[in-house]
C-alpha cells in the first residue's frame, strides 16, 4: 500500500452519511464509536430472502419468501377476529392470519390476486400457516425478484431498525473497500489454519452470498465467524500472557526454607495428606523457591483440603524469613482460617495476625504496626489486608482463598504490595472448578495445580428436591436427625437483595424452627451479627453445642464442620448451580452418610429444573461447572459478568471452546515471531477497555 487509508478505528461513525448526533448516541449505548465497532457488530442471524420457496416443502419454524395465488380470503370470528387467506402455489398451500389489518389490506389480498410473502412458518389448526407476513401484491407469473444476499439481522436497540443497520452497514462496508482495517494476522498463520483475511470475512458476515450455508452461519461455524472469534479470543490471550510475561520479570523473594516447619505441622495433623494434596505442594514448594513471582491457581472441589496446603505455602515463606497474608472473601471464612491457622502454626512458635474491616482505632493501629515491623508472621484477614495503609515488612506470599470472589482487578492489586521491584508470590485457590478450556482463557497468567481428589472416607451427599408445600416433612426430618445426634444446617435464601431483609428472614426461620423443634438447640448466623457472636456460635455449633444452624449464605464457602451431615436450603431454585455446590459441600466431610434437601417454591421453570436435576445426579463440581456452563454460560460461571472482564465482542467462551487449544499455541508463535501484531491486537480487541495488560 502506498499511501495508507485512514484506519477504521479512527473513523467515528458519525463521519458516515446519516448518522447525526442521535444516531451516534444509540450506537454509543450499543459500544459503538467508531467505523472498526460497526463493523464488528456482527448479525446474529439472517433471512434468505435470496429465492422463492415452493410451499409444499415448508417446515414450522422455517422462515422463507413464497409466491402464489390467493384461493380465498374471509374473516373469521373466533376469540379474536382475523382475516384469513389461503395461498396456493401449485405445490401446496398455506394460510396467512392477519389480527389487524385495513380495507386496502383485504382487497390487495382478494381471491385471484398474487402475493409474495415473507414470514415465519407455523402450525395453524388446519394447516400451516403465516402469522402477519410481509405481503406485496405482484403481477401473476411475474419473475422472482428477490435478494442478492442473505438479509443479515442485527442485534438492536431502541430506535435502531434492521433498514438502518442495513445502511449503516453498507456504509461502512464501502470504506472498508478503501482499506483502513489492517491485517494482523500473518498470512502464514491464516493458511495454516485456514481462515479468511480480515476483511473477506467481515465483509462475508454483513452480506453472505446466497450459496452460504445459512444453518453454519446460524451457529457462528463459518470459518468467517471463526476466524473473528479466534483473533479476539488471541487478543484476550495475548495480553494475559503479557501481564504474565511482565510480572516474571519482575523479582521475587525465593522462598527456600529447610522444611522443618512444614514437617512439624504435617507430624501434628490427625490425618495424611492425600496424594493430590502432597503434589501440589510439592509444586508449591519449586514455585515459591524461584526468584520470580509464583502466579498459580490451585482449583480443588470442595472439601479437597485445600487449606492445609495453604497453610504448607504459608510456612514455606516463614521459614525463609518472610510474612505472608492469607486473603478470605468473607468474615466468616477469615475468622475461620484464623481459627485454623491459628491452632495449626502457633504451638510452632508462629505469630499468626489478624485483620478485617471491623477493626478500628487503637486495635487496628496496633495490627498495622506488627505488620510494619514483621512481628507478624502470618496475616489472615478479609480484603482488608490491601487497603492502602496497610503496608508489611517483607511480604513474600500472597494466598488468595476462593479466588473467584475477587475479579482479576484484586488480583494484580495484590501484587502490588510487595512495594519496589519485588513482588511476592501468588497462589489463588479456588473451589469453584472451571473447565479447562475455560480455565486457560480466564486465567491464562497462571499456571494451574488440581486437587482431583477427596480425603479418604467421605460418602457422597444424597440430594432431593421437595416443594416447599412438604416443608412440615423436611422440619420432622431435622428433628430426626438432630434427635440422632447429627447436625444441621437450614439455609435461608431470600431473593431481596438487602442484606437487612436477609437477615430478618433467618432470624424468623430461626425462631420458627425453635419453636417446632422444641429441646433442639437452634443457632443462628448471618451477616448482621457482631464478629464475636458469629465467631460463638460458629465455635458453639463446631464443638456440637449446637443442633441446628440456621444461617443465610454466609456460610457459604469455606466453613468447615465436619460433623454436620444434614443440609437444608430454602428457595434452592433461586441459588445458582456453582452457589448450591459450595452450600452443599458443608455436609459430607466426615465419615458419615450426609443429606441435603433442595426446597423449591413452585412453580418450577425449565432452567430452574434443569438445575436441580443436576444437583441430585452428581456431586462432582467440574461435571456441575460444565452443566452450568451448559445453562448460564461462561459469563455467569467465571462471575466476572458484572465486571464485564471477560465478555466478548464476537467470541463466545462456550461455542468456541474448541479454539482455545490453537489459541494458545497460536500466542506462543505470534510472540515468537510476530511480536510486532501483538500491541495492535490487543488495542483492537481490549482497548479503552480493561487494560490488564498495563498494570
Ligand atoms: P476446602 O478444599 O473446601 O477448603 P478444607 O481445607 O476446608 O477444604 O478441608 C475440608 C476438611 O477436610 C477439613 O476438615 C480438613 O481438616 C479435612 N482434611 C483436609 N485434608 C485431609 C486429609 N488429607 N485427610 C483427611 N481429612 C482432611
Ligand atoms: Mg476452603
Amino acid at each position: 500500500m502506498v499511501s495508507s487509508p485512514k484506519s477504521l478505528a479512527e473513523t467515528p461513525v458519525t463521519a458516515l452519511k446519516g448518522v447525526g448526533p442521535k444516531s451516534a448516541e444509540r450506537l454509543h449505548k450499543l459500544g459503538i464509536e467508531n467505523v472498526q465497532d460497526l463493523l464488528f457488530h456482527l448479525p446474529t442471524r439472517y433471512q434468505d430472502r435470496t429465492r422463492i420457496v415452493p410451499i409444499g416443502s415448508l417446515r414450522p419454524g422455517d422462515q422463507a419468501v413464497i409466491q402464489g395465488e390467493v384461493e380465498l380470503a374471509d374473516i373469521r370470528y373466533g376469540r379474536r377476529r382475523s382475516l384469513m387467506v389461503r395461498l396456493a402455489d401449485g405445490t401446496g398451500h398455506i394460510m396467512l392470519r392477519f389480527f389487524h389489518f385495513s380495507n386496502a389490506q383485504k382487497d390487495n389480498m382478494r381471491r385471484g390476486s398474487w402475493l409474495r410473502c415473507f414470514g415465519e412458518v407455523r402450525n395453524g389448526p388446519q394447516s400451516y400457516e403465516l402469522v402477519h407476513p410481509e405481503v406485496e401484491r405482484v403481477a401473476e407469473g411475474e419473475p422472482a425478484e428477490v435478494e442478492q444476499a442473505l438479509t443479515p439481522i442485527y442485534p438492536t436497540t431502541e430506535g435502531m431498525h434492521q433498514l438502518t443497520w442495513r445502511d449503516l452497514t453498507g456504509r461502512a462496508l464501502d470504506l472498508l473497500g478503501q482499506g483502513g482495517l489492517q491485517e494482523l494476522l500473518p498470512d502464514k498463520v491464516l493458511a495454516q489454519h485456514d481462515m479468511p483475511p480480515l476483511a473477506d470475512a467481515v465483509r462475508l458476515l454483513h452480506r453472505p452470498p446466497p450459496d452460504q450455508s445459512q444453518q453454519l452461519l446460524s451457529e457462528a461455524g463459518h470459518p468467517a465467524q471463526r476466524r473473528l472469534a479466534l483473533e479476539e479470543l488471541l487478543a484476550h490471550q495475548l495480553s494475559l500472557r503479557v501481564l504474565r510475561q511482565r510480572q516474571r520479570r519482575k523479582g521475587a523473594p525465593a522462598l527456600r526454607g529447610d522444611g522443618g516447619l512444614q514437617q512439624a505441622l504435617l507430624n501434628s495433623l490427625p490425618f495424611e495428606l492425600t496424594a493430590a494434596q502432597q503434589r501440589v505442594a510439592d509444586q508449591l514448594r519449586k514455585d515459591l523457591a524461584q526468584r520470580h513471582p509464583a502466579q498459580r491457581l490451585v482449583q480443588g472441589d470442595v472439601g479437597s483440603g485445600k487449606t492445609i496446603v495453604a497453610a504448607l505455602a504459608a510456612l514455606m515463606g516463614v521459614e525463609a524469613g518472610y510474612q505472608v497474608a492469607l486473603m478470605a472473601p468473607t468474615e466468616l471464612l477469615a475468622e475461620q482460617h484464623l481459627r485454623n491457622f491459628s491452632n495449626w502454626l502457633a504451638p510452632l512458635g508462629v505469630e499468626v495476625g489478624w485483620l478485617s474491616g471491623r477493626h478500628k482505632g487503637k486495635r487496628r493501629e496496633a495490627t498495622l504496626a506488627a505488620l510494619r515491623d514483621g512481628s507478624i508472621q502470618v496475616a489472615v484477614g478479609t480484603h482488608a489486608l490491601f487497603q492502602d495503609d496497610v503496608a508489611f515488612d517483607r511480604l513474600g506470599l500472597v494466598v488468595v482463598d476462593e479466588q473467584h470472589r475477587f475479579g482479576v482487578h484484586q488480583r494484580l492489586a495484590l501484587r502490588e504490595k510487595g512495594g519496589g521491584n519485588q513482588v511476592p508470590h501468588q497462589l489463588v485457590m479456588t473451589a469453584t472448578p472451571i473447565p479447562r478450556t475455560l480455565a486457560m482463557t480466564a486465567y491464562a497468567d497462571l499456571d494451574l495445580s488440581v486437587i482431583d481428589e477427596l480425603p479418604p472416607g467421605r460418602t457422597p451427599v444424597s440430594t432431593v428436591v421437595v416443594a416447599d408445600a412438604r416443608r412440615d416433612q423436611v422440619v420432622e426430618r431435622v428433628a430426626l436427625a438432630c434427635r440422632d445426634g447429627r447436625q444441621a444446617y437450614w439455609v435461608c435464601t431470600l431473593i431481596e437483595e438487602s442484606e437487612a431483609l436477609q437477615c430478618q428472614a433467618a432470624e424468623d426461620t430461626a425462631a420458627a424452627l425453635t419453636e417446632a423443634l422444641e429441646g433442639l438447640r437452634v443457632g443462628l448466623v448471618h451477616g448482621r451479627l457482631k464478629a464475636a457472636d458469629k465467631e460463638a456460635v460458629m465455635a458453639s455449633f463446631k464443638a456440637g453445642d449446637i443442633d441446628l444452624l440456621v444461617a443465610t449464605t454466609v456460610i457459604e464457602v469455606g466453613v468447615d464442620v465436619p460433623s454436620a451431615s444434614l443440609m437444608v436450603i430454602e428457595n434452592a431454585e433461586r441459588l445458582g448451580l456453582s452457589q448450591l455446590h459450595q452450600l452443599r459441600g458443608r455436609v459430607g466431610r466426615g465419615a458419615q452418610q450426609s443429606h441435603c434437601v433442595l426446597m423449591y417454591h413452585p412453580p418450577l421453570g425449565q432452567v430452574a429444573q434443569e438445575r436441580l436435576a443436576v444437583m441430585r445426579e452428581t456431586n462432582d463440581g467440574f461435571e456441575i461447572a460444565r452443566r452450568d456452563l451448559e445453562i448460564r454460560g461462561p459469563g455467569e460461571v467465571l462471575g466476572t459478568r458484572q465486571t464485564g472482564e471477560m465478555q466478548f465482542r464476537i467470541a463466545d467462551l462456550l461455542r468456541d471452546q474448541e479454539l482455545v487449544p490453537g489459541v494458545q499455541a497460536l500466542a506462543d508463535q505470534l510472540l515468537v515471531e510476530h511480536p510486532e501484531s501483538v500491541a495492535p491486537l490487543m488495542h483492537r480487541w481490549i482497548g479503552h477497555k480493561v487494560q490488564y495488560a498495563d498494570v
